[in-house]
């Protein structure tokens, strides 16, 4: 069974096609506005608009007389147009004085022409305007009124009008007029709640649901005369949102059960051997292992021992030492007979874990081959030759080792680095390159246990809690941006003292470009005052450039690598013992601690400069505060919680956990564990989901794109 995403597109139902159809084949989405359609919503499908909810509603029905209004509020009004004054000067505002029955209001426009205006507000007729009504010169005002339309088109005017949040270039009104048309698409589907739960939580049908998050009432709408018998069903308040959202995450447990339970039923292989190779290796060691070490390696050999596949998440701290543990477990594969994949999310990393794992197998014969990118790497068919005839035994690489033409002599352990950055596809992908491959995923990602359960379903865990022995505290400490001349002298200073230093330049939003202008600029004003010893990696370099400069680094050839966040995961370099962060104001916690992780490696004790354009607002001062108390990725992860809600939980964007579009997990956590339950209640009861209430969740998994389990159940 493969993850063949072809295939999977290919059986989609029929009935969600108007959800995946592309937005252009809504009017006004065209090429000039698809581009931002598309940085809006995430997606360029009509269901991707769909998923992007209003952040808060205007009430219009607000109709007051102007002797008894409230200023500052939006007010929808019914006025007689007494007079047009159009400005004197160019460039002066344009007013027009109508009345109620009670004050007269003056309505401004700038910049506006005055044809237009005389045909919008005709004199003496009656207009119905809606907009921010305020108090001017002791008058009322309103400026640019948000509509304007003749009595007897009052019911244009919206009663309550959802505010979306925007990008540049599309305003609300664009933006609710795609969106009708979008809604009007919404096919009915078939119920896959469970009903007592539907009934618990008096949630509407799905199309319901959608209908009313898109039309958020008032707060005052209920309070309104007349509401009990308008047809709107009354929900009680977030339930349409909330109901999504279930959806949403309903079909993420359930795809992750899925690929669990398949997972876990296909056949496995006992990979068993004495651990010679495996003690082998810690004689050769430089340092011994730690306790935590010891007991990964022991829960991880004892499931490979056994006839069933393993599925283990091995979490810990950056630093922690998870490199050589993936390492004895490979060796326990080799010395079984099998052979072991390890795959890491960038070229770097592949090269440097082919690096490290080579020097530590050396002494035992044990080569390591290497797989990235295709054309490029030098040896690769030869690589590919000994993959398949089995004498390479040991494989790093990129998501270039599932690739089609990535065959193992036999597979019997994938490791997966940093998984955070793979998707359930690509892990299907890779144990489709063996039968009964166990697989090992590791994760420096430090989510609270209560969330491990929905990153990563229901896998067992090692953890590594402890750090290994001798390592030195990181001495963090901010500094203001302007003391920046003492930050380069400093560097001077570690630099002369035989240390290297990285440096690394603020990720600038929305720009690549100017990201890599501050790093470009950076490494020259470093490189005139450290001439042959700065480097530079960025994300634009060729691969085979950035892989040229970080293994400079890591060579000590330079001694200061300016870069981006392209340092961010696993690289290790022992010597160097500087870290400074340009701008770290900018930088989330998750990507502070990552990388500030890269130092403290080595037995000199090393230093971290935050550097902050102050003043600090409250939330980065609450983080830099954090950052310099402690070096405990858990405690990170707990206060992040608590410091901005699991929605911006350190780490969780990468996670997986934030491919929630709907769910919000600082709101929506209860959900979680309920759709968990009902996962497994149901495929306990119909594992191949072909009951009416089955077959209403495939469409489901389709329709939040989690359909890579669906093949699994037909397998099944
Ligand atoms: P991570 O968990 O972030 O992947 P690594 O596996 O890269 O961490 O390990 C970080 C550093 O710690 C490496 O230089 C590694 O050689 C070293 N190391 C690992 N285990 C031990 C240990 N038990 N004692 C001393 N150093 C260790
Ligand atoms: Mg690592």
């Amino acid at each position: 069974m493969r993850g063949d995403c072809r295939y999977i597109v290919y059986m989609r139902p029929s009935i969600l096609f108007p959800l995946f159809a592309p937005l252009t084949s809504l009017r006004g989405v065209g090429p000039k506005f698809l581009p931002l359609y598309k940085r809006l919503c995430g997606g360029e499908q009509v269901a991707d608009l769909l998923w992007h909810l209003p952040s808060g509603v205007i009430d219009r029905g607000y109709c007051p007389q102007l002797r008894y209004a409230d200023k500052d509020r939006v007010a929808t009004l019914t006025l007689a147009i007494v007079e047009h004054n159009p400005p004197r000067k160019h460039g002066l505002p344009y007013r027009i004085v109508g009345v109620d029955e009670t004050e007269q209001i003056v309505i401004t426009y700038f910049n506006a022409k005055g044809e237009y205006l005389a045909q919008l507000y005709p004199t003496n007729a009656k207009v119905v305007v809606s907009g921010l009504l305020e108090r001017y010169r002791g008058g009322w005002a309103m400026n640019h009124p948000d509509y304007v339309v003749p009595v007897e088109r009052a019911a244009e005017i919206p009663r309550a009008e959802p505010v979306y949040p925007l990008t540049e270039g599309l305003s609300n009104k664009m933006l609710r007029k795609t969106v009708e048309q979008a809604l009007a698409c919404v096919p009915d589907l078939p119920e896959w709640l469970d009903p007592a739960l539907k009934a618990r939580e008096r949630w509407p049908d799905w199309k319901t649901a959608l209908m009313a998050a898109h039309h958020p009432q008032p707060e005052s709408a209920a309070l309104l005369p007349g509401m009990e018998d308008s047809s709107l069903p009354i929900l009680p308040p977030d339930a349409a949102r909330r109901r999504i959202a279930y959806d949403e995450v309903l079909a993420d447990q359930l795809a992750l059960s899925v690929i669990r339970k398949h997972h876990r039923a296909s056949a496995g292989r006992a990979l068993a051997a004495d651990g010679g190779l495996r003690r082998k290796l810690e004689e050769a060691l430089p340092f011994a292992l730690t306790q935590g070490q010891q007991k990964a390696v022991a829960e991880i050999v004892s499931d490979m021992q056994e006839p069933k596949r393993m599925l283990r998440l091995l979490q810990g701290d950056v630093g922690a030492g998870k490199t050589v543990v993936a390492l004895m477990a490979m060796l326990q594969a080799v010395e079984a007979g099998a052979q072991a994949a390890l795959m890491v999310p960038t070229e770097i990393l592949a090269r440097q874990h082919h690096a490290t794992l080579n020097r530590m197998l050396a002494p035992l014969g044990i080569e390591v081959g290497v797989l990235v990118g295709k054309s490029r790497a030098a040896g690769r068919a030869e690589t590919l030759q000994k993959l398949a005839d089995g004498a390479l035994k040991i494989v790093v690489g990129t998501h270039a080792l599932f690739q089609d033409g990535v065959a193992f002599q036999d597979l019997g352990l994938a490791i997966i680095d940093e998984q955070h950055r793979f998707g359930v596809h690509q892990r299907l992908a890779l144990s489709g390159k063996g039968r009964g491959v166990d697989i090992l995923v590791m994760t420096a990602t430090p989510i609270p246990r209560t969330l491990t359960l929905t990153a990563y379903g229901d896998m067992d865990v090692s953890r590594l809690l402890e750090k290994p022995a001798g390592r030195k505290p990181v001495d963090t400490r901010v500094v203001d941006l302007k003391r920046l001349d003492e930050v380069i002298e400093a560097v001077g200073r570690k630099l002369q003292e035989g240390a290297q230093v990285y440096w690394v330049c603020p990720l600038v939003e929305e720009s690549e470009m100017s990201d890599l202008a501050a790093a470009t600029e950076r490494a020259r004003i470093l490189g005139e005052r450290f001439p042959g010893q700065v480097g530079l990696a960025h994300g634009r370099l060729a691969a085979e450039e950035k892989d040229k400069a970080m293994e400079a680094f890591s060579s000590g050839a330079t001694r200061l690598l300016v870069a981006t966040t392209v340092i961010e995961v696993g690289v290790d370099v022992p010597n160097a013992s500087l870290m400074v962060i340009e701008h770290a104001e900018r930088f989330g916690l998750a990507q502070l601690h990552q990388l500030r992780g890269r130092v403290g490696r080595g037995q000199v004790s090393s230093n971290c400069l935050l550097l902050a354009q102050m003043p600090l607002g409250g939330t980065a001062k609450a983080r830099l505060k954090l950052m310099r108390e402690t070096e405990d990725g858990f405690r990170i992860a707990e206060e992040d919680l608590r410091l901005r809600g699991p929605g911006e939980l350190l780490g969780l964007r990468q996670s997986g956990l934030q491919q929630f579009r709907m769910a919000d997990l600082s709101r929506d956590q209860d959900l979680l564990e309920i759709a968990h339950d009902d996962a497994a209640l149901v495929l306990s009861r119909d594992p191949n989901l072909e009951s009416e209430r089955g077959k209403a969740l495939r469409t489901l998994l389709y329709l939040f794109a989690r359909d890579a389990a669906v093949p699994l159940l037909r397998a099944g």
